[in-house]
């Protein structure tokens, strides 16, 4: 049944990619790989003509008509048969980002089965190529059967050579299969190669590489990577080279066994001349279809095994889809949002991160989420995201489940501001105009939220502005500070006009004390007119408590369970970990 799913996708493929050429090609093979064993038949009437028999003139027509026909096709068969390899790998690899990106959890991003894979259908693409090359395959079956009829026409004991021959094509193809399979264990070994490579190569980390002495270990890293994939595959195709040689060789003795053997039925007068020349000529055509029958084998089990990586990579896409949340989300919070015994561990792990959180964010209010590192602060913040589901219970927006919302519609209501913000190399405009797609062009937008989020000094200080080309990767780009870039985050969060709910996941962390200060005094204008407006929800992970106080609600969050929660002067009054770790800090700053 997977078999059959897997050709489906590879002719589907290929026609997707390009109809026309594929048909072209699909005709051009078969032609080309069938008709060049009936040339040499065509050769036989030829020579049985010459001694004697009536068949001279259509040996002549069969040869000509067909060795024309075949050059043609084979002709056609190389540029049109490439083209269509690039087109149909073109296809995959748009369809794989297309794939990959259009998961909207994140989920599989730490999935290393999923790496694994995805890596392999890049690398393997060229293998994709077109499904002509499964016809090819017919062409073979069709060169096969030509050959046994050419054999059995002297004498059926003479297939005998096409069994020989088609011993070392058993052990190649084998080969073939092992070898695929080894590259697939060892597939997260050139991951690893790959990813240490892009550790030396960015800049951001070259700093510490260089002050730690990091780049000779490194690159042995790298090495051992390599090794580890390519050792066991070399002495693989030793071994499989020197008995694929072997099988070749007991095929020649056979050859010339055949050889005598006919000769000396034609002195005895049981054979024609027309036999002896056709055994002869015939020898090097049965090896070159048993190659190629060994070669299509090899072709086959290739490309199945990678449309059966392709396949799997659809279905887990369409099972990762949320196809199934449609809903829009509300046009305004007028309860809130709830933890419904929400527990979550993260995909491909067992340890417990959230554990059956009930948690009331009621609309219209800041609330803030503290707790000590790895305490499970930002995943709640993911859960509400919807970056992921919860494992167990759920998360409610005015009651309706968050699952119900379609995941772009409801991002589309979230505005948010992270400690590991990206970097988005482009136009400064766009790094944080993408902060909205639908109005990045409007300057009036871009001009408030760059003031927003403290970041008009750095527009200010770029060359041509907002025109200004970021990263120094290409020519003409202007390189920024950590603190700098983390600005534009900022901006890039005080795009969207309607959030339901803005999320503060430390963003501030790279900034001075000043900058963070006046943020905050921004946000917490922000959050007061987007309360009015949609009453929306303001959530704060920060570890200053000066920022902390400003939360109308306080959420301490210990060992993933909710420990703690109230206003700070409620909480202060209870005496517990907040009180304690606010005296601390407070404290510290007398
Ligand atoms: P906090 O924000 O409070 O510092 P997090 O929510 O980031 O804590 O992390 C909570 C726990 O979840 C930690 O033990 C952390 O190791 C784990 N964790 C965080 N992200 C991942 C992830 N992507 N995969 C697996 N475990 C994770």
């Amino acid at each position: 049944m997977m078999i059959l799913r897997i050709l489906a996708l590879w002719i589907a493929t290929a026609f997707r990619a390009n109809p026309r050429l594929t048909i072209l090609m699909c005709a051009t093979t078969v032609l080309g790989s069938a008709l060049a064993p009936i040339s040499v038949y065509g050769v036989k009437l030829i020579i049985d003509g010459a001694t004697g028999a009536d068949t001279l003139l259509l040996g002549v027509a069969v040869t000509t008509i067909t060795l024309l026909v075949s050059t043609a096709a084979n002709q056609i068969a190389g540029p049109f048969g490439d083209t269509l390899d690039d087109q149909v790998v073109r296809y995959v690899y748009d369809d794989l980002l297309r794939l990959t990106t259009g998961i909207p959890s994140l989920a599989h991003h730490e999935n290393p089965e999923l790496a694994d894979r995805v890596s392999m259908i890049e690398r393997d693409a060229y293998q994709l190529g077109g499904i002509w090359r499964m016809l090819m395959t017919i062409g073979v079956v069709s060169g096969v059967t030509t050959v046994i009829v050419l054999l059995s026409s002297v004498d059926p004991l003479l297939n005998l050579l096409l069994l020989l021959a088609l011993l070392p094509a058993a052990v190649s193809a084998l080969m073939l299969y092992r070898r695929n399979n080894l590259w697939r264990t060892n597939e997260r070994f050139r991951r690893l190669a790959n990813e240490v490579t892009d550790v030396l190569a960015e800049a951001k980390h070259g700093v510490e590489v260089r002050c730690f002495g990091l780049v000779g270990p490194l690159v042995q890293v790298v090495r051992n990577g390599m090794d580890a994939r390519r050792i066991p595959w070399v002495a693989m195709t030793r071994r499989y080279g020197l008995l694929e040689g072997l099988a070749w060789l007991i095929f020649g003795a056979g050859y010339a066994v055949a050889i005598v053997g006919v000769l000396g039925w034609a002195q005895a007068g049981q054979a024609t001349a027309g036999d002896v020349i056709l055994i002869v000529l015939i020898g090097p055509q049965v090896a070159t279809t048993a190659h190629s029958v060994a070669a299509n084998l090899a072709i086959v089990i290739g490309a199945t095994q990678t449309f059966g990586r392709y396949q799997w990579l659809r279905d887990y896409a369409t099972s990762q889809s949320w196809s199934g949340s449609v809903g829009a989300p509300p046009e305004r919070l007028t309860d809130g949002i709830r933890f419904e015994g929400v527990s979550f561990s993260y995909p491909g792990t067992t340890t417990t991160v959230l554990d059956d959180v009930d948690l009331v964010l009621p609309a219209g209010r800041t609330v803030a989420f503290v707790g000590e590192n790895g305490a499970g602060k930002s995943t709640l913040v993911k859960l509400l995201a919807r970056l992921y589901d919860p494992t167990d219970g759920q998360v409610t927006v005015d009651g309706t489940a968050l699952t119900s919302f379609d995941p772009a519609a409801w991002r589309e209501r979230i505005s948010a501001g992270f400690q590991d913000f990206a970097t988005f190399e482009f136009l400064a405009s766009d790094s944080v105009g993408v902060g909205d797609l639908k109005r990045r062009d409007d300057r009036a937008v871009l001009d408030d939220a760059v003031r927003s989020g403290e970041a008009a000094p750095v527009i200010a200080s770029l060359p041509d502005g907002l025109d200004s080309m970021l990263g120094r990767r290409f020519t003409g780009g202007v390189g920024l500070s950590g603190g700098q870039w983390q600005r534009l985050a900022l901006a890039r969060a005080f795009m969207r006009p309607e959030p339901l709910v803005m999320l503060l996941d430390e963003p501030t962390a790279a900034l001075d004390p000043e900058a963070e200060a006046a943020i905050y005094d921004r946000y917490g204008q922000a959050a007061r007119e987007l309360a009015e407006r949609t009453g929306a929800v303001t959530i704060l992970v920060s570890h200053r408590f000066s920022t902390v106080r400003m939360a109308d609600l306080i959420v301490v969050v210990a060992d993933g369970k909710i420990s703690e929660y109230g206003s700070h002067a409620d909480l202060l009054a209870a005496g517990g970990r907040y009180a304690r770790l606010f005296e601390l800090q407070a404290r510290a700053y007398r």
